[in-house]
């Protein structure tokens, strides 16, 4: 136990030691907003954050051209280590930029995989020897750059993983929803819309009939599954008949295993609308599927301790989170957390004075001590073979609770 408080102080020693770099890291990238996968300059940053210690190997363009992996291995491959990931996003948002605070998760994962690097180094007994694994992982906010990297293989050979997100509260756990976006084309035929409308088919009246329809469904919907939309392309000009329209959705519900349902609902008023109009429709699901994010609860009270150790005051009564994230496909194939922490505003994500929050001095008290506290709960568990266990069995019962239900969900659920 005596060796796991002084591990935990030296998480806190050294992240406390390198804040200066660590924030001036985040500062960076919140400086230079960049969309996701074209994050170059703050993928440049992080590659030289943590090139400049060579007891990191870094593979600066793993598997993405903007995703890395920093890997720190004592062991060198000779034995099997228990391998740690901590995941850095750093994509911004389209005019608002770093409205999401992706520099501060870029912060916390460099200061918590730095933190637990301190308290292993020198330690020669330990139940089984520790490796960690930084990843990168770009384009969050568009096309989840976690999904292609599970494809990729990123995460195999992982053992836990851990990153943090800001939000309006600290949470060691909130459910997130799943997530999948469809893109909805009608093509209906070109006239005069005064002389010859006979003539047309209305690609217009094919997309206002389907989102009526939609709006319609909503009524019949569980409270927490959601569906909304706009007409991206509504036709040329009104005295032509549109011959092609255009629709983007977005489709969410609580449990990723519900999202097929929705989304025969959704399928069904789309196809409604084609048939009355006697247009040709086609439904594309262009992005990868965000599946809603597996508790882990060993994993959360171990963060909720840490947490409070350092002075975290958690919620009672966490508020509700409808927004989703491609950690959730990552928590269906590596044991993990995602807790949310507060930054010293009353502003919410997404927002232009979340963005100036994300980027304000005041946010890193809140950063830094979430990072420890992530740095701490894996200390937990690396000193402690019991917990281990125990976390990889709320992951087995979590995952079974699932799985009955994710056949036909595309395969990244099955992924290594
Ligand atoms: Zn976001
Ligand atoms: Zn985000």
């Amino acid at each position: 136990m005596e060796k796991q408080q002084q591990m935990k102080h030296a998480v806190q020693r050294c992240i406390d030691a390198q804040k200066d770099e660590l924030h001036s890291l985040s500062q960076d990238i919140w400086s230079n907003p960049e969309l996701a996968g074209n994050e170059t300059q703050a993928h440049d940053r992080l590659v030289r954050f943590f090139s400049r210690d060579d007891t990191w190997t870094v593979d600066s363009h793993y598997k993405l051209p903007t995703a890395f992996r920093a890997v720190w291995d004592l062991v060198g491959g000779r034995r099997r280590a228990l391998n740690v990931g901590f995941l850095c996003e750093y994509d911004a948002l389209p005019r608002i930029g770093h409205a999401c605070g992706h520099n501060l998760i870029a912060e916390v994962g460099a200061a918590a995989a730095l933190g637990l690097k301190a308290a292993l180094e020198n330690q020669n007994e330990l139940p089984e020897p520790v490796k960690i694994t930084v990843l990168g992982t770009p384009a969050e906010e568009a096309i989840g750059g976690k999904i292609d990297l599970i494809n990729a293989g990123a995460f195999a050979g992982m053992d836990l993983v851990f990153m943090a997100h800001p939000a309006q509260e600290d949470a060691p756990y909130l459910p997130t929803v799943a997530l999948d976006e469809v893109i909805v084309k009608y093509y209906g035929k070109a006239s005069h819309a005064s002389a010859y409308p006979w003539e047309g088919l209305n690609a217009l009246d094919a997309a206002v009939l389907a989102y009526n329809n939609l709006s319609a469904l909503r009524q019949q919907l569980k409270p927490e599954w959601r569906l909304h939309g706009i007409i991206k392309h509504g036709g040329e000009k009104p005295n032509i008949i549109p011959a092609y329209t255009e629709l983007e959705y977005y489709l969410r519900t609580p449990l990723v295993k519900d999202l097929c349902d929705l989304k025969a609902k959704a399928e069904a008023c789309f196809r409604a609308a084609a048939v009355a109009t006697g247009c040709r429709v086609e439904i594309i699901y262009p992005y990868n599927c965000y599946y809603d994010i597996l508790p882990n609860a060993t994993l959360a009270n171990l963060f909720k301790n840490n947490g409070e150790a350092l002075g975290i005051q958690f919620p009672q009564q966490p508020n509700n989170f409808s927004g989703s994230t491609d950690f959730g496909n990552v928590s269906y194939v590596v044991p993990g957390i995602h807790p949310f922490f507060y930054i010293c505003t009353e502003a919410v994500n997404h927002t232009e004075e979340y963005a100036a929050a994300a980027g304000a001095e005041k946010a890193q008290l809140f950063t830094l001590r979430t990072a420890k506290a992530l740095a701490m709960t894996a200390v937990d568990v690396v000193c402690c073979p019991d917990l281990l266990r125990k976390v990889r069995e709320d992951f087995s019962h979590a995952k079974l609770k699932q799985g009955k239900h994710l056949e036909g969900l595309d395969k990244s659920l099955t992924a290594p």
